[in-house]
């Protein structure tokens, strides 16, 4: 029996591999896996380096490791059967769709076994989703937040939230002030194994990032900052813990000028993978809230959203694939822009996002939700565009992370847990941030010249979708806005709105 290890699954303590000590572990660098998509450099670099020290870790234990660098997992497989034949694999149920069911394809052409067991990477079992979920109408996140609070009683007292509030996400939207001076978040100097993996993908893939028509590619495989080691990540937890977590929750909706971590964790291309585990994360995170200058609100915001939304995103794609992976409820059809791609723009927050991603793999949350995908979601892009650019550009991005928030909750497509779209004009993001003061555009103005497109996009949408979202109780506030409009108003925020469009198809956004 051997136990395979996927990429993603990295887990030093838990899992399969550390239950049978005695077992041999196959890994699998599979390049074709990487060209499935136009990856960022670094997030090739964090798998397949995080790989390597996970092998050689495991050998310094004592313990036999097959690593097979193969073209496909097809021709790793291959070899691994024809050096063992008839060999039985174990493996944590990968989380994509069908992605034990094609492992398990290939395993039984190459007259093998597999058998897989729990995804431990995760806190909430499948059974355990389900039996929460029963015969609900559609999935409320909250509901499912206090659940996961009672089974693992984390941050609870008795059977009562610690302080007597589920939530405190009203004290969590701060807009940034003078007083935000977030640390310079960690990073982390390639050893040999990460500097060889460097080199390998910028050999291999130069070129490939490319995206026709645009041009234009991600940035360099270096600087490479990511922790891709046991030890580097847990220290990123500490550095979160000391550094960032007291001011996380107040400013955890803030965005500023050169400041791309802000009071973030960082921490999702370390879970994500396995070097680090949620219950590790969530625990060390409780026991700094005992400290005098960590608020409740920083840890509490921050519980949520591991044990919280990170496992709801997941079951709630594990149900509802693979029909949320095409939905498009509002019908949106509109290509990407150019600018995801090429970062070329002169709306500066989306240029300061755009260009986030392409240095290092990372936006924050709220750089996700309120400009990426905001912008995508009032020019009408198609989920499915939008969700494939964030799952190529981000370190931390798997599809069964990327759909349910980008083409759920980013762009409203299904309505399976969005109770309304999370659309918002310039007004926001000039509350929340510091960048319409940076902007060429002036985020005051509607429609005519050097207008944010932002506004005319957010009433055009209102306009569009009316039939879609006028009934929906939540909306009847700004649709009352929008019947303040006159003719003249809609004529123009119409024409306004397709101008932009225009603009941004030619790239001159
Ligand atoms: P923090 O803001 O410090 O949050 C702490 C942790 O909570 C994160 O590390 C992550 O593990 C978890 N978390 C928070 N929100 C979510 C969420 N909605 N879904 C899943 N986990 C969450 N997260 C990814 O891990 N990979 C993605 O590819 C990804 N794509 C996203 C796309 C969009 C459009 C949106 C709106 C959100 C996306 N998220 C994704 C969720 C969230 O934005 C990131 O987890 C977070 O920004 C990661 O940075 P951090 O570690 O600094 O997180």
């Amino acid at each position: 029996m051997t136990v395979l290890v996927l990429g993603d699954g990295l887990l030093r303590d838990r899992g399969p591999e550390a239950r049978r000590p005695d077992e041999s572990v196959l890994l699998i660098e599979a390049e074709s896996f990487a060209r499935k998509l136009p990856y960022h450099p670094h997030k090739l670099v964090l798998v397949f380096s995080a790989m390597r020290h996970f092998r050689d870790d495991l050998r310094a234990q004592g313990r036999t490791v097959h690593y097979q660098q193969a073209e496909s997992f097809d021709e790793g497989l291959a070899r691994h059967f024809a050096e063992h034949p008839d060999d039985e694999l174990v493996a944590m149920r990968p989380a994509s769709a069908n992605g034990a069911q094609r492992l398990d394809d290939i395993v039984t052409t190459h007259g093998g076994s597999i058998e897989f067991v729990e995804n431990e990477t995760f806190l909430c079992s499948p059974d355990e989703f389900d039996e929460w979920a029963g015969d609900r109408a559609g999935y409320r996140h909250e509901d499912f937040y206090r659940f996961m609070r009672r089974k693992t009683g984390y941050l609870m007292d008795g059977d009562e939230p610690v302080g007597g509030e589920w939530n405190y996400d009203d004290q969590n939207r701060e807009s940034p002030g003078e007083d935000v001076d977030p640390p310079e978040p960690p990073g982390y100097q390639p050893d040999e194994t990460t500097a060889r993996v460097i080199e390998w993908v910028t050999e291999t893939f130069e070129g490939s990032y490319d995206q026709p028509p645009y041009g234009g590619d991600w940035a360099n495989p270096e600087p490479f900052r990511w922790p891709v080691t046991r030890e580097d990540a847990r220290d990123a937890l500490e550095s979160f813990c000391e550094n960032r977590l007291p001011a996380f929750g107040p400013y955890q909706d803030a965005m500023v000028d050169d400041e791309w971590g802000m009071y973030h964790a960082l921490l999702s291309p370390a879970i994500n993978v396995g070097l680090l585990h949620p219950a590790e994360v969530v625990e060390r995170v409780i026991e700094a809230g005992e400290r005098e200058d960590v608020p409740l609100n920083s840890v509490e915001g921050f519980v949520r959203q591991v044990i919280g939304w990170r496992e709801f995103v997941r079951h709630v794609y594990r149900r509802e694939m693979p029909e949320l992976a095409g939905a498009n409820q509002l019908d949106a059809d509109e290509d990407l822009p150019p600018a995801y791609w090429t970062g070329e723009t002169d709306m500066h927050c989306l240029d300061e996002s755009v260009g986030s991603v392409r240095e290092r793999g990372y936006a924050h949350h709220i750089q996700r939700l309120m400009v990426l995908s905001n912008f995508g979601l009032l020019y009408g892009v198609e989920p499915a565009q939008l969700n494939r650019w964030f799952h190529a550009g981000f370190v931390d991005a798997f599809h069964w992370v990327t759909t349910p928030n980008v083409v759920e909750m980013g762009l409203f497509g299904s309505g399976v847990f969005a109770t309304k779209p999370y659309a918002s004009s310039a007004n926001y993001i000039n509350k929340m941030s510091d960048y319409c003061g940076n902007c060429p555009y002036y985020h005051t103005k509607t429609t005519g010249e050097g207008a944010c497109p932002f506004n005319a996009l957010y009433w055009d949408f209102l306009d569009r979708n009316e039939d879609d979202l006028r009934s929906n109780h939540r909306m009847g506030l700004v649709y009352s806005h929008l019947d303040n409009k006159d003719d003249d108003e809609l004529t123009a925020i119409r024409e306004r709105a397709t101008e932009i469009r225009e603009l941004a198809r030619s790239g001159e956004l």
